[in-house]
């Protein structure tokens, strides 16, 4: 991407919230990037939880297709019972002893699975432990992959019926897992390069944590959300003008595991993310 021309496109479209079949999703790293031509997307970032396996592959079609990519990552973290997720972007996906470091979680997230695939099975559920770890073959192993299999097996109807039966805290096929405090997080990201967000901050229980985190070295907030009224996304906007932080966005598209909402349905201005660069001084 040419520096020079950044300028005239300060309104261009980007989607900042992107899963791709390396974590959650069903969409190829291709078909992303099919669909962020079709929406006239002029940058992108692929933000997969807890991994950077696919931005190597991003890269490419980032080439060929001419549309800018920001390395992304979604890092579940942890604050009490409560799961905060952590958008790094611009962290050195190439890094080895970050590659490392997401490895490992992937292997615990892996020992998470099949803990609940014998939970389940203890209650008769028979499910083929091998078949449902061929499907997720290199991706980051998540609930989505069980719930998968329960709608095959016809042991729910939904995904969604699926983790609120059975994969959600308190429910008989639930584990808990590793996570980082959110701190750990924020360093984790920064420590690589990256800007850490804080992700949908809509979803967060108490709201006085927003500040905390701010304080702990949070970068931005993500604003622009799928279903987000109008309304918080200003008292978000508000805040992180308050605090002199950084906005993010977009459509946390899943593909059709996540049918409401597709990539580049909810976009931000390219202004933002020259914003960022200024931030890690990419951009003087
Ligand atoms: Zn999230
Ligand atoms: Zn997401």
């Amino acid at each position: 991407m040419n520096w020079e021309n950044t300028k005239d496109n300060l309104e261009a479209k980007v989607d900042l919230h992107i899963h791709s079949n390396f974590s959650d999703s069903d969409l190829t790293i291709e078909d992303i990037f099919k669909t962020a031509r079709l929406k006239e997307l002029f940058a992108i970032a692929i933000t997969d939880h807890d991994t950077v396996d696919g931005l190597e592959e991003a890269k490419r079609y980032s080439a060929i297709y001419d549309i800018e990519l920001i390395e992304g990552i979604e890092l579940s973290t942890q604050k009490d019972d409560a799961e905060i997720h952590i958008l790094g972007y611009f962290l050195d996906s190439s890094n080895h002893k970050l590659k490392e470091e997401l490895s490992n979680i992937k292997k615990l997230r892996k020992e998470r699975l099949c803990g609940m695939i014998r939970k389940l099975n203890e209650l008769k559920f028979n499910l083929d432990e091998k078949a449902i770890l061929s499907r997720v073959k290199n991706a980051m192993p998540t609930r989505l992959h069980l719930a998968l299999e329960l709608v095959k097996k016809g042991k729910v109807k939904t995904l969604r019926e699926g983790f609120e039966k059975y994969l959600s805290p308190g429910k008989p096929g639930y584990l808990s897992r590793f996570k980082y405090s959110v701190k750990e997080g924020i360093n984790l990201i920064k420590s690589y390069g990256g800007l850490a967000f804080l992700a949908h901050p809509q979803l967060i229980p108490d709201k006085s944590w927003i500040e905390e985190f701010i304080e702990l070295g949070i970068d931005g907030l993500e604003i622009a959300y799928p279903r987000l009224s109008a309304a918080k996304s200003l008292l978000y906007k508000e805040t992180a003008d308050k605090f002199g932080i950084l906005k993010s966005g977009g459509s946390d598209a899943h593909g059709s595991y996540k049918e409401f909402i597709q990539i580049g349905e909810v976009f931000v201005p390219y202004a933002w993310v020259i914003e960022m660069k200024k931030r890690i001084n990419i951009l003087k």
